[in-house]
């Protein structure tokens, strides 16, 4: 069976570092490539910034490759989720050897929640000067979520799971979070710690090296994500993934980055480490693993783009990533 990725490289560099990670996808699989628009020229052009055509083709594809939008990015990625109906965010933050790193010895990977908390955008004005905010949090969503992070670790020899809370303020919010994860937890027999969020945002900076898998509700699961993308060397090499049951999305974690667009640039390194959880995410686990240490290699050996401290182009880069495979 061929698979059918859809391809929406959106804006900016968006532009850049999706082609370039098509190459190398097309190196090491034989997957039917879809393209469609989003973002902000779009939105220029026919008023909307997400095609209900594009909406359409991400549902019906087996895995969505998306760059990034600009100012139009709530209107697109958020529905581009939904449409995929993902409900893990996946975050990996990885040093890697070469790359000018605040702590090398970082192996994090985020497992955020990602269709509720504050996120669930129900907020209010309900008196001139006072507004409100509501925050949701489901027992299915949580046991989801925790069952989603603890198969992650089991299946990626990753043997510390911490999930991240808040319980002792948001008692009943957060209380049922860490009762559903402690649920799943015993029918998996799995290990865990609690962490308060706060004081992990610290021990995360401190000594990334005690941690492996974070469990995380969605707000946190976001903040705590960039703080280890500081810790890591910036975001040209953080990927991410938002996996539904039957679809899933993969990204940089980056935006469309307008300072550099257009310049060629761009490190392609996030978006190609999205491609590989893509070809995880379709079971080409050796493809995947192929991948990952082709970019590896690069990182360590050059060439390197400009935010890396090199002076070589998207196109170099990626040529030597493909030369590796
Ligand atoms: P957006 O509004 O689309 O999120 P932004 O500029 O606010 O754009 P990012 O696109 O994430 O946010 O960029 C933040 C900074 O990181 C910019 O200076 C950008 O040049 C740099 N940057 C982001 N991605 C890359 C990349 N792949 N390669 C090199 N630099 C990058």
């Amino acid at each position: 069976m061929t698979e059918t990725v859809l391809v929406v490289p959106g804006d900016g560099i968006g532009q850049e570092v999706v082609p370039a990670t098509v190459e190398v996808l097309e190196a090491v699989a034989d997957f039917e490539f879809v393209e469609a628009e989003a973002g902000d020229h779009v939105k220029e052009e026919t008023g909307e910034a997400l095609p209900e055509e594009t909406r359409r083709l991400a549902t019906e594809a087996d895995a969505t490759l998306f760059g990034a939008a600009g100012e139009t990015a709530a209107d697109v990625i958020l529905p581009l989720r939904q449409a995929v109906e993902s409900f893990a965010n996946i975050r990996p933050a990885r040093a890697y050897p070469g790359v000018d790193a605040l702590r090398p010895e970082t192996d994090l990977v985020f497992v955020r929640e990602n269709t509720e908390g504050v996120y669930k955008g129900i907020e209010s004005e309900i008196d001139e000067g006072v507004t409100t905010l509501t925050r949701v949090i489901t027992e299915d969503a949580s046991r989801r979520i925790a069952d989603y992070g603890f198969e992650y670790a089991a299946e990626n020899g990753y043997d510390d799971v911490t999930v991240a809370h808040k319980a002792n303020v948001m008692r009943v919010t957060d209380g049922q979070f860490l009762d559903a994860v402690e649920a799943v937890a015993e029918e998996r027999s799995a290990d865990y710690e609690e962490a308060l969020m706060d004081a992990l945002a610290m021990h995360l900076l401190l000594t990334p090296e005690d941690y492996g898998v974070v469990i995380c509700p969605n707000l946190a699961g976001d903040m705590l994500s960039d703080l280890a993308a500081g810790l890591v060397g910036g975001l040209g090499l953080l990927p991410s993934a938002n996996v539904g049951e039957d679809n899933a999305l993969f990204e940089p974690v980056h935006g469309s980055a307008p300072d550099i667009a257009g310049q060629g640039v761009a490190n392609p390194a996030a978006t190609i480490l999205s491609g590989a959880m893509l070809l995880e995410h379709l079971d080409y686990d050796e493809e995947a693993a192929d991948v990952r240490s082709a970019v590896e290699s690069v990182l360590a050996d050059g060439p390197r783009t400009p935010d890396l401290g090199g002076s070589a182009s998207t196109e170099d880069v990626t040529a030597a990533i493909v030369d590796r495979l």
